[in-house]
């Protein structure tokens, strides 16, 4: 871990940048930064409002040998309670854009997805109406390749701009990043600043029933305190809430953190629930499945050790 001298190293070399478009706050509690509501500070947050300001900080932080990794919303990450000896980095402003030109959407990686699927539909463009219900920015959208009801956000990608980990900015085409069910190359030691989406016209009356359809599915399915959305990944042919529900995950709880009552594979916090309480859930639950189908769930939500890394073991002791 980067001692003090080192993180004022840092601090100066990337101020000595002078890259526009950047705001640096110290020790930024995250709780306030994810959708569950929880986490310690970040030892830097760095806004960034252009590609310049991400490349620079990405340099400096890898001269410095100091981790790094983008925030979106935080709606699939959990932090913990002691926070991050990392650089986080946020995209916003100039990095938060949208422009419709045809059928071609271009957004910023900071852009809200919300707020793209909206441009989209008041476009009259088809392709992304059944996503507007996740929070999300594009950027973490496309790392995850977010889905519902039969879209993924990789299926309209026509290219993203990353700056990568050695600090170099490249634009790459959509037949070279490849992804899956919930994961893509552009969640791995990159950041996606900007992206292009190719969408289709399509019938506004056809879109705004699609968009309701939609609406109408999503609403009551999702308990309403704070969450990170699934903890497990849905197993091949089967459902994660499934197999927790019958294994009696509902109603779980740990220093604050609960299993929803309403959905087996969510975890909530009404207020006050820790990250060690997350991630203690998070163990008892894979191992109730385990023991109840011989099943071994592989986690969705990534969860954060104190360098910014994430843990893929969903039985990995708290740090
Ligand atoms: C109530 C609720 C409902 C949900 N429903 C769904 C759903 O229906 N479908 C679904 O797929 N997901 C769902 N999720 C999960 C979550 O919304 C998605 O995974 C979402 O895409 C995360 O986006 P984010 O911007 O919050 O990313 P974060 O959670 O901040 O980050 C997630 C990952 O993306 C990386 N990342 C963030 N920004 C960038 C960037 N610019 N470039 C590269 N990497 C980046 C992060 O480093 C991290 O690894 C739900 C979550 C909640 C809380």
């Amino acid at each position: 871990m980067p001692n003090g001298h080192e993180w004022d190293l840092f601090r100066e070399k990337l101020l000595a940048h002078q890259p526009d478009g950047l705001s640096i706050a110290e020790n930024e509690p995250l709780a306030a930064h994810t959708t569950l509501r929880i986490g310690g500070p970040a030892r830097f947050l760095v806004r960034c409002g252009r590609a310049e300001a991400v490349v620079a900080t990405i340099q400096t932080a890898r001269d410095a040998g100091i981790h790094w990794l983008a925030l979106g919303l935080g709606a699939n990450v959990l932090v913990p309670d002691t926070g991050l000896a990392a650089v986080v980095l946020t995209l916003v402003d100039g990095l938060a854009g949208i422009e419709v030109d045809g059928a071609r959407l271009r957004a910023g990686g900071g852009a809200q997805l919300g707020r793209v699927v909206r441009a989209a539909l008041d476009a009259g463009l088809a392709g992304v109406e059944c996503l507007g219900g996740i929070p999300s920015t594009l950027g973490g959208a496309l790392a995850m390749n977010a889905g519902a009801y039969g879209q993924e956000i990789l299926d309209v990608l026509s290219w993203a701009d990353v700056v990568e980990e050695d600090g170099t900015s490249r634009r790459l085409e959509r037949w070279e990043i490849h992804g899956g069910y919930r994961w893509s190359v552009l969640g791995k030691g990159r950041i996606v600043t900007l992206a292009e989406l190719s969408l289709r016209a399509e019938d506004p009356e056809v879109l705004k029933t699609r968009v309701q359809q939609v609406r109408d599915r999503r609403r009551g399915v999702l308990p309403p305190e704070p969450s990170a959305g699934s903890v497990f990944r849905n197993p091949p042919g089967d459902f994660a809430g499934r197999l927790l529900e019958l294994a009696g995950c509902k109603g779980l709880s740990c220093e604050g953190a609960e299993v929803s009552q309403r959905h087996a594979n969510v975890i909530v916090n009404p207020g006050g629930a820790t990250a060690a309480g997350v991630r203690s859930l998070v163990g008892m639950m894979a191992e109730r499945v385990r023991e109840r189908f011989g099943v071994q769930l592989e986690l969705e939500l990534k969860i954060l050790d104190l360098n910014g890394n994430v843990v893929a073991d969903p039985d990995a002791p708290l740090a």
